[in-house]
């Protein structure tokens, strides 16, 4: 394929580490591609267009999901590695997959299937979207998950506490021996950062939970508002907004390239190996970044802790706790695919199921639990 171009220190083919099943070589399509394309085919990435982002999905139909912020890591990603001759394919392949362990109702319900898995190993999302595509998925007559590449997975697995990645083998290796992912990886990182530090501003601004009043005391913003503002000096409204938005992504955008392109050569960076022996290699200028620290505190401060916003976790912390206590003191309540599991690892079981959930499936099953109506009974 067109691995010939690429970086000698892209990910190609020729030096993955492979599939933990050996299969044979795709048709027509690199090993990475295939990848994508087992991502794109799993349920648990359909799940992922009624998951949150900050919205619950019943709040309106513009806001953000888990599935259309994936889309757009996969497109920031692209474009990125495009430019720096990294391998596009794999970025698109962590991007998207990058998600699935989401629980229902964001980081709201990752918080609370933590508290509850207290005591019996605890719950990460991040760790989960290995899980999915390592375990959980059931698509395949030979072996349990995906079976993807080494590379793929590595990229999916973006943080890991040190006990957890002794557990994992292979992959979770590089956490314990101090190393670095691919640059695949670490650009797939930065371009999920990019994706919801400007789309929480969009759907924030939507949701009219934040105001552009309020944002005029980020740089990041108001300075390419101001711009928009100086060339089109009757545009108001969404128009205004986009064209702000466009001009911070390009303005993030450019800069990692162009930072992580002085990094590469900083270091003589000449192989993957090197990659992986370097510090992060993937990064901000200081001034971008300082830039992009400041959006991200005006979000959690504005947008994430709004009181209308905290009411919703409050309410998505209380449903999945009782989701999970309800299953783990009767397993007998479970589907029967999760009864199996739960007689090996009730906890475990259950919180794989109540991950898995989609925001309104969750609510149906806590109303199918705890709701009684006369007429039922
Ligand atoms: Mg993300």
């Amino acid at each position: 394929m067109s691995s010939i171009e690429l970086a000698s220190y892209a990910v190609v083919e020729r030096n993955s580490r492979g599939r933990m099943v050996q299969e044979e070589a795709p048709n027509g399509r690199s090993e990475f591609q295939r990848d994508r394309d087992r991502i794109v085919h799993s349920t648990a990435f359909r799940r992922l267009e009624y998951k949150t982002q900050v919205f619950v999905n019943h709040e309106g139909d513009l806001f953000r999901t888990r599935l259309t912020h994936s889309i757009e890591v996969a497109q920031i990603g692209r474009s990125i590695a495009r430019r720096l001759n990294l391998n596009e394919d794999l970025v698109e392949a962590i991007a998207l997959a990058h998600d699935l362990g989401h629980t229902p109702y964001g980081h709201a319900g990752q918080d609370a299937l933590n508290s509850c898995m207290q005591g019996y190993g605890g719950f990460e999302h991040n760790l989960q979207s290995l899980r999915v595509v390592d375990c959980l998925e059931e698509r395949y007559a030979a072996f349990n998950g995906l079976n993807l590449t080494f590379e793929t997975r590595e990229g999916i697995l973006k943080h890991c506490s040190l006990s957890k990645a002794a557990e994992l083998g292979e992959v979770g290796a590089r956490f314990l021996n101090k190393q670095r992912p691919s640059l695949e990886a670490q650009i797939t990182n930065l371009a999920d950062e990019i994706a919801y530090n400007n789309h929480d501003v969009d759907d924030g601004l939507r949701s009219g939970l934040i105001t552009l009043e309020q944002l005029a005391e980020v740089r990041l913003f108001s300075s390419h508002l101001d711009k928009v503002k100086a060339m089109y000096p009757n545009l108001d409204g969404r128009r205004a907004i986009h064209e702000t938005v466009r001009g911070m992504i390009n303005t993030l955008v450019s800069d990692l390239i162009q930072q992580t392109e002085q990094n590469i050569q900083a270091a003589s960076i000449y192989s993957i190996d090197d990659v992986r022996a370097a510090p992060a290699l993937a990064a901000f200028s200081s001034e971008v970044l300082e830039q992009q620290r400041e959006l991200k505190t005006f979000l959690h401060k504005h947008l994430y802790r709004h009181y209308r916003v905290m009411r919703m976790s409050a309410k998505a912390h209380r449903i999945i706790k009782e989701l999970f206590m309800a299953f783990l003191s009767d397993n007998r309540l479970l589907p029967p695919q999760y009864q199996h599991q739960a007689e090996t690892d009730q906890a475990r079981a259950v919180a794989d199921y109540v991950a898995g959930m989609t925001d309104r499936y969750a609510i149906k099953e806590y109303r199918r639990l705890f709701v009684v109506k006369e007429e039922q009974v």
